[in-house]
């Protein structure tokens, strides 16, 4: 992976794709890699077997398995995540299938967001910032506080002033960066808690780490100005739960596998990508859409990393997760 590479566009949707390296399972049984990097914008599949060709596909940025997390953070989501501190909604989303590295690229991309907003805070001291962090988990339609697992299912509620809101989910005041770290283990390990609960919950279910950043400054004529944004950083479910259909195109007869929230934030993402202006856009559809609507679409700033796994044997999964950042760009 080279260094540097050129600017990714300014435009409200940013898609990029992070091919993770071959893992220790995939290695041990010889699987073989299925694409090719060509460039730092293309992927295109190496056709091996002599199945169809797939792309070359064309995104703002493709990371290949060289790549360190602090380079797609600087590459595919910097300049999102700060445009947080300037009072401008953002939303960060890996997604991908199980086990392509969302969890991985998320954790990076949070901490590295994190440290670059507290930079920006230390070098503008002329404003003020108010830190808050909320975190919660989507599971099955489900709401759950990760910051008080205790205060069980959250309802949504429509404030006419504030729009979608989640009833009675905390949210802490920040003190620093460090503060900010401990809470984000809390979520960590709440999230943990679901995954020994209930079998297989990280493929199912969605993360969200809310920030939310306030700032005011005192102009020379004695006004204050105040901006106010949150920064959403979303592990999503498995994009193997995007689908209606099965691996050989038959339709799901079991309805937990199909996963509403899933579906509708693609849907979502492909009106919005497709300029549409005048299209329905159909938040109302699931709990994520409806507690993402203010951070994605209209002013707010959005990255989408789509993360695969370089294997020959996940090739039709990466090749779904291609189709879906295709549709998003
Ligand atoms: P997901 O959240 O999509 O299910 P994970 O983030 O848990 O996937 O990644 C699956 C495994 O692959 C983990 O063991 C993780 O540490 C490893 N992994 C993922 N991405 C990378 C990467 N870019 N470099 C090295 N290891 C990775
Ligand atoms: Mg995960």
């Amino acid at each position: 992976c080279t260094p540097g590479g050129p600017k990714v566009r300014e435009e409200n949707i940013l898609v990029t794709v992070r091919v993770r390296p071959l893992s220790p399972r995939e290695q041990a049984v010889y699987d073989l890699i299925a694409w090719d990097c060509s460039d730092e914008h293309t992927i295109v599949s190496k056709n091996l077997n002599h199945e169809r060709s797939t792309g070359p596909f064309t995104f703002d940025r493709v990371f290949d398995p060289s790549c360190s997390t602090q380079k797609v953070y600087v590459e595919g989501a910097r300049d999102v995540a700060l445009s947080a501190v300037n009072g401008i909604n953002a939303t960060i989303f890996a997604y991908g299938q199980t086990s392509s590295g969302k969890t991985f690229t998320m954790r990076g991309i949070t901490e590295n967001a994190l440290r670059d907003i507290y930079d920006h805070i230390k070098s503008t001291p002329e404003r003020d910032f108010v830190l808050r962090l909320s975190a919660l988990e989507i599971y099955n339609e489900t709401v759950v506080d990760l910051l008080n697992r205790e205060s069980g299912p959250l309802r949504l509620l429509d404030d006419p002033e504030k729009g979608t809101i989640v009833e009675k989910l905390s949210e802490e005041a920040v003190n620093d960066c460090q503060h900010l770290r401990h809470l984000i283990g809390i979520c960590e390990a709440q999230r943990q808690v679901g995954e020994t609960a209930l079998n297989d919950n990280s493929s199912r279910s969605h993360q969200i780490i809310r920030l939310s950043i306030q700032s005011s400054l005192r102009e020379n004529s004695g006004r204050v100005k105040s901006f106010l944004a949150s920064l959403n950083l979303v592990d999503l479910a498995g994009s193997e739960r995007a689908s209606q259909t099965n691996a050989d195109g038959t339709r799901l007869k079991e309805g937990s596998h199909i996963n509403r929230s899933l579906l509708t934030l693609t849907t979502v993402i492909r009106k919005l990508s497709g300029g549409k202006r005048n299209s329905h856009i159909p938040y109302r559809d699931s709990k994520l859409t409806r507690i993402l609507q203010p951070s994605l679409g209209g002013n707010a700033r959005t990255a989408i990393i789509c993360t695969m796994s370089p294997a020959l044997s996940h090739v039709d999964q990466s090749r779904n997760t291609l189709s879906f950042a295709t549709s998003a760009k």
